[in-house]
């Protein structure tokens, strides 16, 4: 696999961007993440054509469209901000971004929960930074994180989730259209998307079934959406207990009844959150192997996103 591009606010790549001359370099990102993907860096601030160091800034206003003013001189940076970032994004159309990991907590770049100040001087937590918000209009279906939320296993987890499967979508695009790749990729990730929501398992099921009724073009945007849609649900261990069960399903009977009693107690282990998805998923992968599960095997929900990060190994 190519590496899997992703926008991502300068500063945590580590260059000195910030309003005060520093940076805010996240190592996870650079050193962890930063192996398998390939960062497009965008600072709202410096690109709009503000200086290193420059003035701090804030949202202020109306939470739902605040303006965007510097602390101490009180300039008002919106419109400045606004239509580079109407232009940036038309840009960023061409980088085939999987997604895009903003700073939290920045008036420009942070994807939720930033402060917007009332005329009292007195903060509500309700605000999106500017860029962000255009982005996100912009890309409605993009998976984004920041890198405080990044810090919780889970919503790491679905991150990456999501990035990948976009990634190998974008491969199937890459190819000639046809219904036989659509297939090949859903069968693929059948499992997966069942561990995000049942529901549009049933829904993408359909939809690839009657492939015949629908012309080509439109399947692949409807079954894009709806894949995306998907993946933004996030997993529980309810859900992946019902996925290994549905799995276990495929070779139970090949399984001993020691085999059936063992993998059926930590399955039930995992879903009281006793331990780790990784374990039962070790175990099935083990069977699976030993039985030459064939449709099994190609499930990328066994294998989703490289071992190195570690993402399964949370309680
Ligand atoms: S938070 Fe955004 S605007 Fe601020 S320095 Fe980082 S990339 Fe630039």
């Amino acid at each position: 696999m190519d590496k899997i591009r992703l926008g991502i606010s300068t500063c945590l790549l580590g260059e000195n961007v910030r309003y005060d001359g520093g940076h805010k370099l996240d190592r996870f990102l650079t050193d962890t993440l930063g192996q398998y993907v390939e960062y497009v860096p965008v600072c709202p601030e410096v690109e709009c054509g503000l200086s290193v160091p420059r003035e701090a800034m804030h949202l202020e206003g109306d939470p739902e469209s605040p303006r965007l003013v510097t602390l101490r001189t009180k300039q008002d940076m919106t419109e400045r901000m606004v239509s580079w970032a109407k232009k940036r994004v038309v840009d960023l159309e061409k980088e085939g971004l999987c997604g895009f990991i903003f700073k939290s907590d920045s008036p420009s770049s942070g994807m939720e929960r930033i402060r917007v100040y009332n005329e009292k001087g007195m903060p509500v937590k309700k605000g999106v930074g500017m860029f962000a918000t255009i982005f996100m209009d912009h890309f409605p279906l993009l998976p984004v994180e920041d890198e405080g939320r990044l810090h919780d296993p889970k919503l790491r987890e679905n991150f990456v989730e999501r990035i990948f499967t976009l990634k190998r979508w974008r491969e199937v695009l890459a190819k000639k259209e046809s219904r036989g790749n659509l297939v090949d990729f859903h069968t693929q990730h059948k499992m997966l998307i069942l561990s995000h929501s049942p529901k549009h398992y049933q829904i993408m099921g359909k939809l690839v079934a009657q492939v015949k009724g629908i012309p080509l073009k439109e399947l692949y945007q409807k079954y894009q959406n709806i894949l995306m849609e998907a993946l933004q649900l996030k997993s529980t261990p309810k859900k992946n207990a019902n996925v290994l069960m549905h799995m276990m399903g495929y070779f139970k009977e090949q399984l001993s009844s020691d085999e059936k009693q063992e993998l059926l107690e930590v399955i039930d282990h995992y879903r009281r959150e006793y331990i780790p998805l990784i374990v039962p998923i070790t175990l099935v992968n083990h069977s699976v192997r030993k039985y030459d599960q064939s449709y099994l095997k190609q499930q990328v929900y066994l294998n989703p996103h490289p071992l190195e990060l570690q993402l399964r190994n949370h309680v």
